[in-house]
C-alpha cells in the first residue's frame, strides 16, 4: 500500500494527498504534518518507513468538504486519490492485493465547484497571464459558473486589470517570474500565484487547444484574439483539463475584453472608494453592499463583476441604462419579475456541476426549478399593456428560450426528498421507470417476505423477540438473546456472540437475502443509468440553460438597481463623449445609509462642476467638515452611472470616465515594507503618470505625510502637472490653504470651501461645499472635540494666534523657548487652573535629588493618580 501511496504522491508532488481508506481520506508524511497544522487536528503515526515513524492524519469522507474548504484558503492544492475499484475486484487478484487508486481530481483555490467552498454571491475566477513581444494577455474563467473571458493588455495596467477580477488563483509562465517590470505585480499578488512551466503557455498549441474545446476550424466567431490572449486562454484550459483529471466543465464562448472597453481602477482606489469590501475587509458597509438588492446568486454575482469594471462606451452604458429605466417605471412587473426570481436557484453553478459529471440529485432539481419560473418571467415582460422593452429586456427575455420539455421529464422523475450525492439513491420517483418500480417492488416484496420469516422462526423457536437484522459486516442475520440460544436447532448456523446476544443464520435466509441485496443492487444501478440520462437531458441543452441563466442574472441586476433607484430617490444620468461633468445635488450613498442607521441627521447634498474652465477644484476646510465625504460620492456616482445604475443625484451629466484614481494621504503598507509617505508618493507618481484627459483623479490630503514645507511644495507642484500637463478632471482636497493662491495664475482650477459656521464659541459643520476657499483650520477645535487634555489646547491656540501673527521666524523661536509643556501646566495665567492643582502642589514638592531610584518610580505612579 505504501508503495502505491508513494507513486500517486511522487506524481502530484506540489499537492497534499487525500488518500481514501475506508471512510476516511488519510494524510501521511509531511502532507500529515501540514494538514495537522492547519486543521489543528490529531496527528498520529502509523507502521514505519526506511526504519521512521510515519505521520499520519485523516478526515471523514462524510465530512471532508469543510476540511478541504480550509486546507485550500490556506493556500494549499489537495489531491483526492480515490479507490477506482471495488475491494472485491481487489481480492480476487489475490487476499493481499492493493485496491487500485488513483487521483480523480486536484482542488485549487481557482477550480472550487462545491456550494459549501464558494460564496454563492461572488466569482471565483481562476486567471492567467502571459506576455508576447511586450502585450499582456490575460485570460479568466469561472469553474463554476463557465464564463470565460481574455483580455490584452499593456504591463502597467495587469495590475489593476487583477484588482479588477480579484481571482482566486493567477498562473503565471515561470519565465515572467524574473521579468523586472512585472515583480511589482508578482509581489502583490503573491498568495494566489501558480507559476507554471513556459512551455504551457504556448500560443500555438493554446489555440489548437481552444478550438478543439469549441470544435470550432478557428476562434475568429468569438473576436479577433492576440497571440498573447490565446496562449494564456490556453494554458487555463490546459489546467483545469490536468486538475479535473480530463473532464471539462461546460465553459461558455470567450469574450473578448478590447483596451479600453472598461473603466481602469486600480487595487488602491478600490480599497480606497471600498467598492466590494471596507478598508477593514468587510463585505458590510462597502458600496457593494450598499446597494446590493438582487435576489439570485447569479445576480449578485453579475452586480459584483458590473460595479468591478464599469463601461466607457456611452451606447452601451445607455442600454443597461434603458433597462433599469424600464423597471423603474413599470413598478408592477418588477413585483413580479422578483417574485420570480425567489423561487430560482443557482442554476449556473448546478449546471457546471453536472457538466463535470460530480453534480446530484439536487442539482437536476435546481435546474428544473429554475427553468419553471421561465414562462412566468416571460409573461410577465410580454403584458400586453407594455410598451416595447426596450433591447436589453427584449433580448433577455428571448434568452430565457422554451424548457418545457425538460423541466417536464425532470419533474416526473425526481422525488420530493433528495439525497444530496446519487450514489445514495431513492431519488426517482415512483412510476417514472418502469423496470426500476419492478425493481424496487422485489425489494419491498424482500422486505414483507423477511419479515416473516422472522415472525416463523420466532413461532418455531419458541423466542418472542427473535430478530432479523442487518448490518454491513455480515449482511442479514438472525438475533437472540445468547441466553435463548440452546433452543435453536442445528438448522441454525451460528456467525457471532455478542456480550448479550448471538448472531445466526439459516440457508433459507442465505437465499432469501441474496435476492433481496441482488434486487437492490439492481435498484440501485438502474437508479444510476437513469440518473446519467437526466444529467445528458440537461448537459445536451447546456447551451441554452445557460444563456437562460444568464438572462435571469440580467433581469435580476436590472430589477435591483431599479428597486434601488425607486427606495432611494435616484435618477438616472446622462452619458456622453464629452468631459462634462455636472452633478446636482449628489449624495454619498454609504455615508447617507450609515448616518439613517446612525439616526444621525440627514445627508447633505453637494453640487460639482468640473465641466470646461473648471476643471480642478480645489477643496479646504477642516478636518470632518465633510471633504473626504464629497470626493468619494463624485467618484462612486461615476462608477455606478457607468456601470449602467442610476445615482444618488437630483441631475448627473458626465462625460465619459476611462481611468479613475482615487487617493488619500495614505495609510501604512506595513506588509511591504513601506512608509506611508513612500506610498503616497509611489501613487501620487502612478497618477500623474498615467492619467490622460478624460481621467478622473481624486486627492485628498496629498503631501500630508512629510514635513509642512515639504509637502506643501508636493502638493503645489501636482497641482500644477494636474491642471498643465495631465489636462483631466480633478478634485483636491488640501488643508494648505497657500494653495488656493494658485486660483490666480490656473485658470481652470476653482477654489471651493466645506463651510462651517462658529456660534457661541462652537464651530457646527455644515457640510456643504461652497465657493472660495477656507479661512481657517479649527484643528484645534477638532482636538478638543477629540478630548485633548484642556492644557493642551490652550497652549495649541496660543501657539497658532503667535503663528499668525505672521513673524514666523521669531515667533516659533520665542515658543520653543518655553518648552516643555510643563512649563505651561505651571503657568498661572493659564485660564482653566484657578490655583494650583494638587499634582502641581506635587511637582512643587520634589527635590529630586532626594529620591533614588525606587522612590522615584513609586512617585511617578502618585503624579499619574492625581492627573
Ligand atoms: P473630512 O474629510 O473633511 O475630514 P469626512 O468626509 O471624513 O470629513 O466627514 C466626516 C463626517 O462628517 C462623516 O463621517 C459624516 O458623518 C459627516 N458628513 C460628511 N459629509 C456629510 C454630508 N454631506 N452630510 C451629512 N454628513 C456628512
Amino acid at each position: 500500500m505504501m508503495a502505491q501511496y508513494l507513486a500517486i504522491k511522487h506524481a502530484h508532488p506540489d499537492c497534499l494527498l487525500f488518500y481514501r481508506m475506508g471512510d476516511f481520506y488519510e494524510l501521511f508524511f509531511d502532507d500529515a504534518v501540514k494538514a495537522a497544522a492547519t486543521l489543528d487536528i490529531a496527528l498520529t503515526k502509523r507502521g514505519k518507513h526506511l526504519g521512521e515513524d510515519i505521520p499520519m492524519c485523516g478526515v471523514p469522507v462524510r465530512s471532508y468538504e469543510v476540511y478541504l474548504s480550509r486546507l485550500v484558503r490556506a493556500g494549499h492544492k489537495v489531491a483526492i486519490g480515490e479507490q477506482t475499484e471495488d475491494p472485491a475486484e481487489a481480492k480476487k487478484r489475490g487476499a493481499k492485493s492493493v485496491v487500485a487508486r488513483d487521483v480523480v481530481r486536484v482542488i485549487t483555490a481557482g477550480t472550487l465547484t462545491e456550494d459549501n467552498l464558494l460564496d454563492s454571491r461572488a466569482h471565483n475566477y481562476l486567471a492567467a497571464a502571459a506576455e508576447i513581444g511586450g502585450t499582456i494577455g490575460l485570460a479568466w474563467v469561472d469553474v463554476s459558473t463557465g464564463d470565460f473571458a481574455m483580455q490584452p493588455l499593456a504591463p502597467a495596467l495587469l495590475s489593476a486589470a487583477l484588482a479588477r477580477l480579484s481571482p482566486g488563483e493567477l498562473l503565471v509562465p515561470e519565465r515572467l517570474l524574473h521579468q523586472p517590470d512585472l515583480l511589482e505585480v508578482w509581489a502583490e499578488w503573491k498568495s494566489i500565484l501558480a507559476p507554471l512551466p513556459s512551455v504551457r503557455f504556448d500560443s500555438e498549441n493554446s489555440r489548437k487547444r481552444l478550438e478543439a474545446l469549441y470544435g470550432v476550424g478557428a476562434l475568429d466567431g468569438f473576436g479577433s484574439f492576440g497571440r498573447a490572449e490565446l496562449a494564456a486562454g490556453g494554458a487555463l484550459v490546459d489546467y483545469i483539463e490536468l486538475t479535473q483529471k480530463g473532464k471539462m466543465p461546460r465553459l461558455n464562448p470567450p469574450q473578448r475584453l478590447a483596451q479600453g472597453a472598461v473603466m481602469e481602477i486600480d487595487g488602491a482606489t478600490r480599497r480606497n472608494l471600498e467598492l466590494a469590501e471596507t478598508v477593514n475587509g468587510e463585505r458590510k458597509g462597502s458600496l457593494l453592499a450598499t446597494i446590493d438588492r438582487t435576489i439570485t446568486g447569479a445576480g449578485a454575482r453579475l452586480l459584483a463583476a458590473r460595479l468591478a469594471a464599469p463601461l466607457t462606451d456611452p451606447a452601451a452604458i445607455g442600454q443597461r441604462l434603458d433597462a433599469v429605466a424600464f423597471f423603474v417605471e413599470h413598478e408592477t412587473v418588477r413585483a413580479d419579475i422578483r417574485a420570480a426570481l425567489k423561487r430560482c436557484p443557482d442554476m449556473e453553478r448546478a449546471l457546471s456541476r453536472l457538466s463535470l459529471g460530480r453534480g446530484g440529485p439536487r442539482d437536476l432539481a435546481a435546474i428544473r426549478d429554475a427553468l419553471a419560473e421561465i414562462p412566468a418571467l416571460r409573461a410577465a415582460l410580454a403584458r400586453p399593456s407594455l410598451d416595447t422593452p426596450p433591447t436589453a429586456i427584449a433580448t433577455a427575455a428571448a434568452d430565457l428560450g422554451e424548457h418545457s420539455t425538460v423541466v417536464d421529464i425532470l419533474t416526473r422523475a425526481l422525488a420530493e426528498e433528495l439525497p444530496s450525492l446519487a450514489r445514495d439513491g431513492g431519488f426517482i420517483r415512483p412510476e417514472f421507470h418502469a423496470g426500476l418500480d419492478e425493481l424496487k417492488s422485489l425489494k419491498a416484496e424482500g422486505n414483507s417476505h423477511l419479515m416473516r420469516l422472522e415472525r416463523r422462526y420466532a413461532e418455531e423457536t419458541g423466542i418472542a423477540n427473535l430478530k432479523i437484522r442487518h448490518n454491513n459486516i455480515i449482511g442479514h442475520h438472525i438475533e437472540v438473546a445468547a441466553k435463548q440460544a440452546e433452543k435453536l436447532d442445528e438448522s441454525f448456523i451460528h456467525r457471532q456472540t455478542m456480550a448479550t446476544t448471538a448472531r445466526y443464520t439459516t440457508t433459507e435466509l442465505i437465499e432469501l437475502a441474496g435476492k433481496l441485496t441482488g434486487a437492490a443492487d439492481r435498484a440501485l444501478a438502474l437508479e444510476q443509468h437513469v440518473f446519467e440520462h437526466l444529467v445528458g437531458d440537461v448537459t445536451t441543452r447546456a447551451a441554452a440553460i445557460a444563456a437562460a441563466a444568464a438572462a435571469l442574472a440580467t433581469l435580476d441586476v436590472a430589477a435591483a438597481l431599479a428597486e434601488l433607484a425607486a427606495a432611494e430617490d435616484w435618477i438616472r444620468p446622462e452619458i456622453d463623449d464629452s468631459t462634462a461633468f455636472v452633478i446636482d445635488g449628489g449624495r454619498h450613498p454609504v455615508v447617507e445609509a450609515a448616518l439613517r442607521a446612525a439616526n444621525s441627521g440627514a445627508f447633505v447634498a453637494n453640487d460639482c462642476d468640473l465641466s470646461a474652465g473648471n476643471r480642478l477644484w480645489l477643496i479646504t476646510g477642516p478636518n470632518m467638515a465633510g471633504k473626504s465625504t464629497f470626493l468619494r460620492q463624485n467618484a462612486v456616482i461615476v462608477l455606478l452611472a457607468q456601470m449602467g445604475a442610476f445615482v444618488p443625484a437630483r441631475a448627473a451629466r458626465i462625460g465619459v470616465v476611462d481611468r479613475l484614481f482615487s487617493r488619500v494621504g495614505a495609510a501604512d503598507d506595513l506588509a511591504r515594507g513601506r512608509s506611508t509617505f513612500m506610498v503616497e508618493m509611489v501613487e501620487t507618481a502612478a497618477i500623474l503618470n498615467q492619467s490622460g484627459p478624460r481621467a478622473l483623479v481624486i486627492l485628498d490630503e496629498i503631501g500630508r505625510g512629510t514635513a509642512t514645507f515639504d509637502g506643501l511644495s508636493i502638493a503645489w507642484s501636482v497641482v500644477e502637472h494636474l491642471h498643465e500637463v495631465n489636462v483631466c478632471r480633478a478634485l483636491f482636497a488640501t488643508h494648505y490653504h497657500e494653495l488656493t493662491s494658485l486660483a490666480g495664475r490656473l485658470k481652470n482650477l476653482s477654489c471651493r470651501q466645506m463651510r462651517v459656521k462658529e456660534w457661541q464659541g462652537d464651530v457646527v459643520f455644515l457640510h456643504e461645499v461652497a465657493q472660495g476657499a477656507a479661512d481657517r483650520s479649527y484643528g484645534i477645535h477638532v482636538g478638543r472635540l477629540a478630548g485633548l487634555p484642556p492644557a493642551v489646547v490652550a497652549r495649541a491656540e496660543e501657539v497658532l494666534s503667535a503663528l499668525e501673527k505672521g513673524e514666523q521666524g521669531s515667533a516659533v523661536a520665542r515658543l520653543a523657548d518655553d518648552l516643555p509643556l510643563f512649563a505651561v501646566l505651571a503657568k498661572p495665567k493659564a485660564k482653566e487652573a484657578a490655583g494650583p492643582s494638587p499634582l502641581e502642589e506635587k511637582l512643587k514638592d520634589i527635590n529630586p535629588d532626594e529620591l533614588n531610584a525606587k522612590q522615584a518610580l513609586d512617585l511617578l505612579y502618585e503624579l499619574k493618580r492625581l492627573l
